[in-house]
């Protein structure tokens, strides 16, 4: 006993003085193989590429509602369940859909009515049929990535013990693939005071480092409002980094469910002006919608450093005074 506290004594002694204190500092809540353990399930074949109306959907949604309760989140909805049930039509047919929705309070007094929303798709485009011969559309980068971010970002919080100031609210959207449905609908349906979210983040594509290197990812609506500014005040003091400079990043905002919580007009008449965006490391790729979207290819330490880093910039967003303000004249903030 007291030769092994002496040694850690010791151990301790030589990382400080070396200068090592990465890992004390960085003590990785989930772990690379954790991630690829979630993504192998998500995107796996038996999950048939997570075709919006599917069974598996529906087996995808129970999964993560499983891990919301795990990860200590709250119930959002009225009736004090996970799950936010919609239907739209596709070629005639009725599609039955959910969204999966849970929160950690705030516990700023001033703060904590406020909302960030985290969000993801878990939805994908299903089995089709082609010369290949793997036709299963897995769909691991788009977007068991994104969506296993949320729930490493949720984890990170509750197992660190961080205390967010603002409210976070955390949805796995379906429906995404299909015209964003499940966004669009959580937005004309929404459980919280849309008047009272701060942001929306949006997470797609994550588990890759080979297109901005490590350590590196994008965010779409750079031009749109200063959340970027704001993110990169808190970057000088982190080893991640936004990058900024992708054109396709300016297309893209309007290409993922973040535009649902952004635009100025749509078909459901909803205007809310919630500054938005998606946050990915691959900017388009070869494999998307592609048999070979698969988690092979992931760079999950990458991933798990991005969690612990998202895990911290979302709490540290959660306490900021400032506003983050449209650039852009044609987007207005709902009064
Ligand atoms: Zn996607």
């Amino acid at each position: 006993m007291k030769t092994s506290l002496l040694f850690a004594i010791i151990i301790g002694l030589v990382f400080s003085l070396s200068g090592f204190t990465g890992y004390f500092e960085k003590p990785l809540v989930v772990k690379p193989e954790e991630l690829k353990g979630w993504i192998n399930y998500l995107a796996s074949d038996q999950m048939r590429g997570r075709a919006n109306g599917s069974p598996e959907m529906n087996t995808a949604a129970n999964w993560l509602t499983e891990r919301y309760k795990e990860y200590g989140l709250l119930p959002v909805m009225p009736n004090g369940g996970y799950i936010q049930n919609y239907s739209f039509s596709s070629r005639q047919r009725t599609i039955n859909e959910r969204n999966v929705i849970g929160m950690i309070k705030g516990t700023d007094p001033l703060l904590k009515d406020q909302y960030i929303i985290l969000s993801a798709h878990f939805d994908h485009i299903g089995v089709r049929k082609g010369n290949d011969a793997d036709s299963i559309y897995n769909g691991a980068d788009d977007n068991a990535a994104g969506t296993c971010t949320l729930l490493g970002i949720a984890k990170t919080i509750k197992e660190s013990r961080l205390k967010p100031g603002r409210t976070v609210v955390f949805a796995a959207f379906s429906g995404e693939e299909s015209g964003m449905r499940g966004s669009r609908f959580f937005v004309a349906n929404s459980p919280v005071s849309l008047k009272n979210v701060y942001a929306d983040i949006n997470f797609e594509m994550t588990g890759h480092s080979e297109y901005l290197g490590k350590n590196a990812y994008y965010m779409t609506g750079c031009k749109v409002s200063n959340l970027d500014n704001l993110i990169g005040v808190y970057n000088n003091k982190s080893d991640w980094k936004l990058i900024d400079t992708i054109a396709l990043a300016n297309n893209l905002f309007f290409a993922s469910d973040n535009i649902a919580f952004s635009r100025i007009s749509s078909a459901d008449g909803v205007t809310q002006g919630i500054p938005s965006g998606t946050f990915a490391t691959t900017t388009m790729a070869d494999y998307i919608h592609k048999p070979n979207d698969e988690g092979k290819l992931f760079d999950y330490d990458n991933m798990a450093g991005l969690v612990w880093y998202f895990s911290n910039l979302i709490i540290w967003l959660s306490e900021n005074k400032s506003e983050i303000q449209f650039t852009d004249p044609s987007f207005t903030r709902l009064k």
